[in-house]
């Protein structure tokens, strides 16, 4: 079976590492150089199942307007002229309602707690490196709203199986993260003892190395310009400069870009780009910085700590396809990192942003299309690097026509037809799930 798989960030590469190993006949087509080179290049680290939340949750729109008027906020909003950011942000509202919540809730966990065995699975297979750290992570709050909350999503937590410790003495904190004996202001926390963290560009540098070995062919600086069809069936990809390449199966892990992609095919992927940031500073004092990672739910912002560095990544803006680097983001995620911990050279650190592939329920969209042999895996937002592994191996079990590990039930673009994402609920009429 001849695969081509479209876009060489993580959720690419994995996918065409596992289709390979099944025995498929695999090329990855990638703009850049390299792989993993635009979002999966410097997220904050964490592979964190128990942390899979979506961010349309009760309460939250009254909390999206306090925040876009503080000068330290987790979200920022600006019109990027389009519709399209209308009626996604429209449709994360509608997600906002506790059932909603929990239904989203668990479907991430689903495939992020299957993502975290798939990775160690890996791990054994491979011998991997990348930084990884099994250590857990810990969320920290500043307030009794946030304990209580996290009380309640304890309970999905316990429905899922996800282990857990809620901290309700801050002075327990430290037993998990000594540096945090310093920082002020905390009131407790939530240990999550399964989730892990690594270096998401280097995992997946490596990983294609290890695709290439199983006979993965990557085709770098190549653009790809439109996919082409004919009736139910995708026949080839158009690059840009005419040439077109043709295989069985095609699978679209393009993250923010795949909705301009599939837009001609009729087919209307919710996926937005939600532009966070990150630094990556290099570390001075060990014992003054985290032993893996750290989530301030304040201010969403994550400090993982890697080899002898410290990323701190964070921050959500609604403002289109923009890259520009904002200062001010810059000063919020320096303040939160100096006010936990103090041991790395915040003047030397690396600023960076990216795109989430973000989707309105911040579930991905992983999965058959009405298109035979056209599959999707994209739209993980927050999330991408810690359902990569799995998200991988569900799509090539799914190309190569083999029953799945976990089910796919409401992960595919098919659970947009019914709450109708798009205003014309019969673009999807054909789809699966
Ligand atoms: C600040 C920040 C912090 C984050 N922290 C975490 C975290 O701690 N844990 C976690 O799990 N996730 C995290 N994430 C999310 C995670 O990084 C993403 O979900 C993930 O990287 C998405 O991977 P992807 O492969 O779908 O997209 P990408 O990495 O963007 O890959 C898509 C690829 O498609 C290529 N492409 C696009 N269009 C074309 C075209 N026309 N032709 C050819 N190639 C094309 C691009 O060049 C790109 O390489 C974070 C994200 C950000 C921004």
């Amino acid at each position: 079976m001849k695969a081509i798989v479209l876009g060489g960030g993580v959720i690419g590469v994995s996918t065409a590492y596992h289709l390979a190993q099944a025995g498929a006949e695999v090329t990855v087509l990638e703009r850049q150089p390299g792989v993993a080179l635009e979002t999966s290049f410097a997220n904050a680290g964490q592979v964190s199942p128990g942390y899979s939340t979506p961010w349309a949750a009760p309460g939250i729109p009254l909390k999206a307007i306090k925040w876009l008027m503080q000068r330290h906020a987790p979200l920022a909003w600006q019109p990027d002229g389009s519709l399209f950011q209308w009626r996604w942000m429209a449709a994360m509202l509608r997600n906002c309602t506790a059932e909603r919540y929990g239904v989203n809730k668990e479907r991430m966990t689903r495939l992020a707690e299957y993502s975290r065995d798939r990775l160690r699975q890996l791990r054994l297979e491979t011998g991997i490196e990348y930084e990884q750290r099994t250590l857990g992570t810990l969320q920290v709050f500043r307030t009794a709203a946030q304990m209580e909350s996290a009380r309640r999503d304890t309970q999905v937590l316990d429905a899922c199986g996800v282990p857990y410790r809620l901290m309700t003495d801050r002075d327990a904190l430290p037993e998990i993260e000594p540096a945090l004996a310093h920082a002020a202001g905390l009131v407790g926390g939530l240990h999550l003892p399964g989730d892990e963290t690594g270096d998401c560009q280097r995992f997946t540098t490596q990983l294609a190395e290890l695709a290439k070995a199983k006979g993965v062919r990557f085709r770098f600086d190549t653009r790809i310009a439109s996919l082409k069809t004919s009736g139910d069936r995708v026949t080839g990809v158009q690059l840009e400069g005419g040439e077109v390449l043709e295989a069985d199966r095609y699978i679209l892990a393009l993250g923010c870009y795949s909705r301009e992609l599939l837009q001609p095919l009729g087919l209307d992927l919710p996926v937005y780009p939600v532009k966070g940031y990150s630094l990556t500073v290099p570390l001075v004092d060990a014992s003054r910085a985290p032993r893996s990672t750290v989530m301030d739910e304040t201010y969403k912002v994550a400090i993982t700590r890697f080899d002898q560095r410290i990323r701190v990544g964070g921050m959500a803006e609604l403002a289109g396809f923009d890259l520009r680097l904002n200062p001010r983001r810059r000063a919020t995620l320096e303040m939160v990192l100096g006010n936990l911990f103090t041991g790395g050279d915040i003047p030397k650190a690396e600023f960076w942003t990216g795109l989430r592939p973000m989707t309105p329920d911040s579930t991905p969209i992983v999965g058959p299309t009405r298109y035979d042999n056209l599959l999707l895996n994209t739209g993980h937002g927050t999330l991408g690097w810690t359902m990569a592994a799995g998200s991988g191996k569900l799509v090539a079990d799914l190309a190569m026509g083999r029953s799945t590990d976990i089910s796919i039930d409401g992960l595919t673009l098919g659970r947009y037809a019914k709450n109708s994402f798009s205003p014309s609920a019969d673009l999807h009429r054909a789809s699966p799930a």
